[in-house]
């Protein structure tokens, strides 16, 4: 009787989640299901939705984004932008399915006018990429799921892209930049660390060309990336501070904020922080710790997605290990969505917390650029577009300066445990040259108007040319009709 009724559950709760998609018994999606499953998901909710993709792999598959917002394909300014990204790893396939369901679910739930859903769909810009590797993915499929029921067997098998590249860690090893530099005493920069030259001399992976491409265009706030063969969620640093480090504890400037995130999954998860419950798994058997692990005290490694997310760009990132089984049974996905369901909710609901806003200079326009820096906290974050930024903090009260160049404003700003991000705006009193900075940036056209998603080129003698007729423009209104300023 008991497993009569926990199969109806199981098949009420697949059906609760399915809407634009095939009914019946759980299965995978190859490629081309996959790019099915997620039209589906945007014909059944076209108000919300866009279908995009970021490139090639290099067997030449899309890499589909599925974008779930009210006002798909634009920035609204003051809105966070979200990514979950999986299957980077192409043998450690649930997140991929995943980020499948939670397509339905959000599309269905927002149908249905559920007050959760619609104020995440309503308040957040959210890409969803199910797989980062599809050409693993399909050899990987090939074996089928009997074959990764440990992650000692088949090992590796469709693991790496088609040249063999380990994508996960094939991206800018700033890590190593910014220990390098703290090491020899050199001034630090704490954020958006320059690429070394070496690593654009060597061959990039298609795939990742296409994600660091997708990660400058958008201003992403906070993401995950889902993986199999574990149980635990990974924060960074990926990298050891010394060379020697091979498994040591590797804090970034944001560690509490860091352990509170990948924390949230762990604890919203039946299993990953409950140490008495937890599955172990063989070889990569991790200590409990709450469901949680920097990553360099786990083992240290080079070029990773976290580590280029947090010192190369604005968004913090921390890496889901979902279950020992890199690749379960069909029949499992059902229970492993509802086991993963409210964690991938809660997860996403933390890019609203902390402080966020506009830095605006006198003149009431957004400036891009700017700086946020927080006392304390040896890592800015700086303003998108439209002068927009968020920062992520736990709850405390702190002392936030906005600066760009030599022009500053300092406040102090609460955040508070159970509320939304507290909003924190700043004016810098700058001159026309800011006008100018803000006008450059503005006038980058808006990639995302493109349907294939591709970025469009910036045309410098254009927009500065714009710039000197819009100006003179203004000089002239300034000096005959403005004489309130
Ligand atoms: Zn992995």
């Amino acid at each position: 009787m008991m497993m009569v009724g926990a199969t109806l559950v199981v098949l009420l709760l697949w059906c609760s989640a399915s809407v634009g998609v095939e009914t019946g018994r759980p299965r995978y999606h190859n490629t081309a299901e996959m790019e099915a499953a997620l039209r589906a998901v945007a014909d059944a909710c076209p108000d919300i939705t866009r279908l995009y993709s970021i490139g090639t792999s290099e067997e030449g598959r899309e890499l589909w984004v599925l974008e779930i917002s009210d006002n798909p394909g634009q920035h609204e300014p003051g809105e966070p932008e979200f990514r979950y990204t999986a299957n980077i790893h192409g043998n450690e396939v649930l997140g991929r399915e995943l980020l499948l369901y939670l397509a339905n679910y959000l599309c269905s739930r927002y149908q249905a006018a559920e007050s959760r859903v619609t104020r995440l769909v309503d308040e957040t810009r959210i890409h969803l990429i199910p797989s980062l590797n599809p050409d693993g993915y399909e050899k990987a499929a090939e074996l089928g799921h009997q074959s990764y029921r440990t992650s000692s067997a088949h090992g590796d098998y469709g693991r790496y892209n088609t040249r063999g590249v380990n994508l996960y860690r094939d991206f800018p090893g700033l890590g190593k930049v910014l220990f390098t530099n703290r090491n020899n005493n050199h001034k630090v920069q704490n954020n958006h660390l320059r690429i070394p030259d070496s690593y654009w001399s060597r061959q990039i992976a298609n795939e990742t060309k296409a994600f660091l491409k997708w990660a400058e265009i958008y201003p992403f706030v906070l993401g995950a990336n889902l993986h199999g063969g574990s149980l635990v969620a990974v924060y960074p640093f990926d990298l050891g501070q010394n060379p020697s480090d091979l498994s040591s504890y590797s804090a970034t400037a944001d560690d509490e904020l860091y352990r509170h995130l990948a924390g949230t999954y762990a604890r919203a998860h039946p299993t990953m922080a409950k140490c008495g419950a937890r599955v172990t798994c063989d070889n990569l058997n991790t200590t409990c710790n709450g469901g949680i692990k920097n990553g360099a005290s786990w083992f240290s490694v080079p070029g990773s997605l976290l580590d280029y997310s947090y010192l190369g760009t604005n968004a913090m990132e921390v890496a889901l290990e979902l279950g020992c089984d890199k690749f379960p049974a069909p029949d499992e996905l059902p229970r492993l969505w509802n086991d993963n369901r409210e964690p991938l909710l809660s997860y996403l609901e933390q890019v609203h917390i902390g402080i966020k806003g506009f830095v605006r200079n006198n003149k009431g326009h957004g400036m891009p650029g700017a700086a946020i820096s927080v006392q304390g906290i040896q890592h800015d974050i700086t303003t998108a577009k439209d002068g927009d930024y968020w920062r992520l903090l736990v709850p405390g009260t702190y002392r936030v300066t906005a600066y760009w160049k030599s022009y500053e404003e300092t406040k102090t700003c609460e955040v508070t445990r159970d509320g939304p991000a507290t909003t924190c705006d700043f004016t810098l009193h700058t001159d026309l040259t800011s006008d100018m900075h803000s006008f450059l940036k503005n006038n980058i056209p808006d990639v995302e108007a493109s349907p294939s998603g591709v970025a469009g080129q910036y045309q410098p003698c254009a927009a500065i040319a714009a710039y000197l007729i819009t100006s003179t423009v203004t000089i002239l209104y300034t000096i005959y009709w403005d004489n309130d300023s």
